[in-house]
């Protein structure tokens, strides 16, 4: 019969680390399940990207998160997640993918992809949303050309590229390869740039616009894209269609409802929030709960890691009365 631990915690990002960090300091037996790598969505983010949150807003646990500038980068973040999971001595299991959630006799099966069973008391869900990028819906969106992913401008020097989107993914993308040498032409449905994009990126590329550095259309939405073009209808209402070599749909992600709603959480289709008790982030399925960005199922951009580390200490304690009760 195979080991019952207390938590089985299905993700190695920071938050699912915040959770398996406050189960080891209250005793409880906890194991993390990773399909990949540790925080694998900061390994695919941006190569040059720098966080809008401070070192000390991405600490787990208490552990000194020290940067050489204003706010880490990419690489530092990489390094700090490492040295969290080696100096709290995390339990953690790589390359093992849940692909299903069964409930049996009070206890949850965790199927793995190698065809192996976890069993755990309570599973908490910690997947993030970074692997289901947010759709387009558009003819020619399956084109090699289109990416939902940024990594670094030099694929796109000498190439015309539109980038879609109004945040932070989009604009610092957009500044990046037009000082690569790219042709950037930005696309957004929106009426300019939101609130939430970095102080310090907004000025950069409102002012590359007013310049004509980079050309934007706002109010504006693709309806097509082919090998060697995209077409996009403007404000007033007319088609345009732009010669273009790549584009870039950086227009959000959401999270995996599906594994969820396979193991009878109920979701709501319109906004993907699975229902839970916002106290304990417990579903509706008694000992499986939620935490990070799938407890806002679309708005994936309300939890990032400066809050959702939290629910590390709001789930565990609730499991912790529950297992002494
Ligand atoms: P995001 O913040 O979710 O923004 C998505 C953008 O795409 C918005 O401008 C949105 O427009 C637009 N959009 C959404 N669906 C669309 C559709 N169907 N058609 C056209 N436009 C659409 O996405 P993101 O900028 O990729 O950021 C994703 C996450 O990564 C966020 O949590 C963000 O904070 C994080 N991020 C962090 C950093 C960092 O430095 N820490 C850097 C980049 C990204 P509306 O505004 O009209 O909805």
């Amino acid at each position: 019969m195979n080991k019952i631990s207390d938590i089985a915690i299905v993700g190695a990002g920071p938050i699912g680390l915040s959770i398996a960090i406050a189960a080891a300091r209250k005793r409880i037996d906890y194991l993390v399940l990773e399909k990949s790598m540790l925080v694998h969505s900061i390994y695919h983010f941006p190569t040059n990207m720098t966080f809008f949150s401070t070192a000390t807003e991405l600490e787990l646990g208490g552990l000194p998160f020290i940067c050489q500038g204003q706010k880490p980068t990419r690489a530092e973040a990489l390094q700090y997640y490492r040295r969290v999971a080696q100096y709290f001595d995390l339990n953690i299991r790589y390359d093992a993918h849940v692909m299903g959630i069964e409930k049996d006799d009070g206890y949850f099966s965790l199927l793995l992809k190698s065809g192996e069973k976890v069993r755990a008391k309570n599973t908490v869900l910690a997947s993030g949303y970074y692997d289901h990028p947010n759709l387009l819906n558009v003819p020619g969106e399956n084109l090699p050309k289109v990416s939902h992913y940024y990594k670094e401008s030099h694929l796109y020097f000498a190439k015309k590229v539109v980038v879609i989107g109004g945040r932070n993914s989009a604009a610092e993308a957009a500044l990046e390869i037009y000082r690569t040498g790219g042709e950037v032409t930005l696309v957004h449905r929106g009426s300019g740039f939101d609130d939430k994009v970095k102080y310090w990126v907004r000025p950069d590329i409102e002012n590359r616009i007013a310049r004509g550095e980079i050309k934007a259309y706002f109010n504006s939405n693709v309806v097509k894209i082919e090998e060697k073009s995209v077409t996009i209808r403007t404000e007033n209402g007319e088609l345009l269609t732009i010669e273009n070599d790549c584009v870039l749909a950086l227009i959000g992600y959401h999270p995996d409802v599906d594994l969820m709603r396979r193991a009878g959480v109920r979701v709501d289709d319109e906004t993907l929030v699975p229902q839970h008790n916002p106290e304990t982030l417990e579903t509706n399925v008694a000992g499986l709960y939620v935490a990070g960005a799938l407890t806002v199922g679309r708005e994936a951009n309300k939890v990032f890691i400066e809050n959702g580390r939290l629910h590390g200490e709001q789930v565990v304690t609730a499991i912790a009365k529950k297992l002494a009760s």
